[in-house]
């Protein structure tokens, strides 16, 4: 038997619905924050995220998902959206007059990268994310948390926390960087393999190292925070106050730097202690990165994103018993009782469609108490019921579950006019009997 490859998933049934609410609830609030979505390729020049995101990430040295198409081009799925973004912002111009300034746009879409699989840790995983071109304002860096905040709280998420930190600019980070160096270099033996060959390359990873003794000596280390420029400075206090003056709590977290490698001045990471992942997990990272469209052949351009997995966010809100909203419950219910009023029970079905609403109906000529069932398990506003005697009537009967009532409606009534029908026996049952008994 075929399976599917290892770190995918099939996604159907409630947990289909569960991934559906979320996007769904997503685009509102983007739409809210007057985000514009963009879709790119799947797969991407090899050299974008060699570039874009850096070859001693572990997302290009370790991770990539490339191949030579069959003009030997080097391709690779893509990894992360930021570069893919950037790519198509330059090479489409939308740094230009008649565009939006700043430029606001999300993704939801999925991402590859070539990981050891586990519980929120796929091959194929998705992601939602923003970015925001054009501005340096740290108003920007606070909207744009502030969404992830919102999108995370409108989903029912409250084991959360945020994280913030500064990475100042690059100059500060060759001073903070030899600092670092300087401090380590005595425990040398002491340091992870890891982070013993990151010393010299990336020193700044090993503050972001799992290792638990790399933890213990880490801890005492400079700050990046004091090798920060004044200008960067009062960026990272400007963040911080608009965050206080939107109710946002955040944790300083001197020691995180993020993996990636175009980031600077603020970055910021949402985490969770959920049990869902053994251990701090982190759902939602992003933070500024102002070099980064110049790198890829862009005007000088400042930027601000995040990327969200939305396979953790599922999980965590498994975890939280999120309660999904019933938007996906049935509205009617078409039972057909015989053969013979089968092409009624077709027409009415497409007809309410038609008008906007959910029907479900039969096709294995169900006996009524059986298809009563069906409609009960989708929890369905209404019953329509169509036998022959209401096909001789043009007549229908409709039961309205909560009420336990049922009323007579002509056929006519249901094809053209079931918004009234829909509305008023789902409101008052009395004024539908009024509406009826008049005509
Ligand atoms: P990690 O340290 O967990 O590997 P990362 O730093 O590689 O995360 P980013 O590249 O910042 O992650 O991606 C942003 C978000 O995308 C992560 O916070 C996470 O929610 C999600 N994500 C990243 N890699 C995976 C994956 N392999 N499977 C599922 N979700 C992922
Ligand atoms: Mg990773």
């Amino acid at each position: 038997m075929i399976q599917k490859p290892k770190g995918t998933a099939d996604l159907f049934g409630d947990e289909a619905r569960i991934w559906q609410y979320v996007e769904e609830t997503a685009r509102i609030i983007f739409n809210d924050y007057r985000f514009e979505e963009m879709r790119t390729p799947l797969f991407e020049s090899y050299e974008l995220f060699s570039r874009g995101v850096g070859d001693t990430s572990d997302i290009v040295s370790k991770e990539m998902y490339d191949f030579y198409d069959k003009g030997e081009r080097h391709m690779t799925l893509r990894p992360e959206g930021t570069a893919a973004i950037v790519r198509s912002y330059v090479e489409n111009k939308l740094f230009g007059p008649e565009h939006k300034k700043p430029y606001k746009t999300y993704y939801m879409a999925p991402m590859f990268r070539y990981e050891r699989p586990q519980s929120g840790r796929m091959r194929q995983f998705h992601q939602i994310g923003v970015e925001v071109f054009g501005s340096t304002n740290p108003a920007v860096d606070v909207e744009t948390i502030a969404l992830a905040w919102d999108l995370l709280k409108e989903l029912g998420l409250s084991n959360i926390k945020l994280v913030i930190n500064s990475l100042g600019k690059n100059e500060d980070r060759i001073k903070y960087r030899q600092a670092l160096i300087d401090y380590l270099e005595p425990h040398f033996d002491e340091l992870s393999a890891d982070s013993q060959t990151r010393l010299h390359k990336n020193p700044l990873r090993v503050l972001d190292s799992k290792d638990k003794k790399d933890i213990e000596l880490v801890k005492d280390a400079p700050s990046i925070l004091d090798f920060l420029s004044e200008e960067s400075q009062k960026h990272f206090e400007m963040v911080q106050a608009y965050l206080t003056a939107l109710d946002i709590p955040f944790e300083i977290d001197t020691n995180m730097v993020r993996g990636l490698d175009y980031y600077q001045d603020t970055i910021f990471e949402i985490m969770t202690d959920s049990k869902s992942f053994g251990a701090k997990t982190t759902i939602c990272g992003g933070g500024r990165y102002d070099g980064l469209v110049e790198d890829l052949d862009g005007p000088e351009t400042p930027g601000f994103g995040f990327g969200m997995g939305i396979e953790r966010l599922v999980l965590l809100m498994k975890d939280e018993e999120v309660e999904i909203p019933n938007v996906y419950d049935l509205d009617v219910y078409m039972m057909g009782i015989g053969e013979d009023v089968q092409t009624e029970v077709l027409t009415l079905t497409y007809k309410l469609r038609q008008q906007g609403y959910s029907v479900d109906r039969d096709f294995f000529n169900r006996k009524p108490k059986a298809q009563f069932k069906q409609a009960q398990k989708q929890n369905a506003t209404m019953v329509i019921t169509i036998g022959d005697e209401e096909v001789e009537n043009q007549e229908a009967s409709v039961k309205i579950m909560a009420k336990r009532k049922e009323i007579k409606v002509p056929f006519s009534e249901l094809a053209t006019n079931f918004d009234v029908v829909y509305r008023q026996a789902t409101m008052d049952t009395t004024a539908i009997d009024e509406y009826f008994n008049a005509k």
